[in-house]
């Protein structure tokens, strides 16, 4: 379904979309299906699925976003990176997917591997934003609207671009370019988001913003987390609050869905447009948030 129609059909309620990125090895495929069966109840609005701008994982996006075509619980969103592409290799991925039925794209740069440069054709997100708003004129998608069009945002910040005010300036050349809609990178201080949210709007960008939320479930995790471009600022109190979890595993994960789940109530007093979980490929810390929010009523297996 056409982002546009997901998020009035939730008649401005709070959707819940989900996050998965494409498993590598036989094990890896177990353990998604498996999550895929037990959060198939949720309903989630959509699935977002993740794509290697490295180029190992590519192909399993393709496979996974058709695997997902065939449910009728997962309506798939591919990522989809400008990193190390040709024009001619995007117009092909984005004719399969239309001839797929998939609906929407979420149009990234992506980061260049470490040792690697860049020969994609669009150096920056707004280029493929403009390129898929193209496709949808040229009537390309069996759809008359054709593809809805996403885009990444950075409550706390961009690496590449540190004076915050172009930085947003970026963000709305990618509205203004054909973006239907928005989805933050993961934050842990809801402040930060709602900050961000008043910023957007003085900005004039009116399009819909998700909120990314990340159930953190191992102390590992968490330092990859804030390796990663537009990293993660950790507020004192969850940080305190793990302290004290020691090196007990369990009581951090115990701790870390308490915060998420904190997170995302608050997300829902507020009235986010939606709040896009980024599952890791597990089912336990998203049952475990919707259980709590009261929003299911099964039982944790
Ligand atoms: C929701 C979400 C999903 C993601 N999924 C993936 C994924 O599946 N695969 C993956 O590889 N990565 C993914 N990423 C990571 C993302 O690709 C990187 O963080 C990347 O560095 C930024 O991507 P972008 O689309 O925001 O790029 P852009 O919008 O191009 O911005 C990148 C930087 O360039 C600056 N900039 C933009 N336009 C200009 C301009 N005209 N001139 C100068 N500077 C400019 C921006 O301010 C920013 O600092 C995801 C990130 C998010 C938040």
């Amino acid at each position: 379904m056409h982002i546009q129609d997901i998020l009035s059909a939730a008649r401005g309620t709070t959707t819940f979309s989900f996050e998965f990125f494409p498993p590598r090895t036989p094990v890896a495929v177990k353990t998604l299906q498996s999550t895929l069966d037990l959060l198939a109840p949720l309903r989630p609005a959509f699935a977002s699925v993740t794509y290697g701008a490295g180029g190992s994982t590519r192909d399993l996006t393709q496979s996974l976003v058709a695997e997902l075509t065939q449910s009728d619980v997962f309506d798939p969103i591919p990522h989809l990176t400008c990193v190390g592409h040709s024009e001619s290799e995007i117009m092909t991925l984005l004719t399969r997917y239309a001839a797929a039925g998939v609906s929407n794209i979420l149009a990234l740069r992506g980061d260049i591997p470490a040792g690697k440069s860049d020969s994609g054709v669009f150096t920056h997100a707004a280029q493929l934003v403009r390129f898929i708003k193209q496709f949808n004129e040229r009537g390309l998608h069996p759809r008359p609207r054709g593809f809805g069009i996403g885009v990444a945002c950075f409550p706390e910040g961009h690496p590449a671009t540190p004076n915050r005010m172009t930085e947003m300036d970026h963000l709305k050349a990618k509205v203004d370019a054909g973006a239907d809609w928005l989805c933050t990178q993961s934050f842990f201080d809801n402040h930060v988001f709602h900050d961000f949210r008043a910023r957007c709007s003085l900005a004039g960008i009116t399009a819909p913003i998700l909120a990314g939320v990340l159930p953190l479930t191992t102390a590992t995790g968490m330092k990859r987390m804030a390796a990663l471009a537009g990293g993660m600022r950790y507020p004192a109190r969850l940080i305190r609050a793990l302290n004290r979890a020691g090196d007990d595993p369990e009581a951090f994960r115990r701790i870390a869905l308490h915060h998420a789940t904190e997170q995302c109530a608050d997300l829902l007093d507020h009235h986010a447009d939606g709040i896009h979980l980024y599952t890791l490929n597990q089912s336990q810390p998203v049952l475990g948030i919707f259980s709590r929010l009261g929003l299911w009523h099964g039982h944790l297996p």
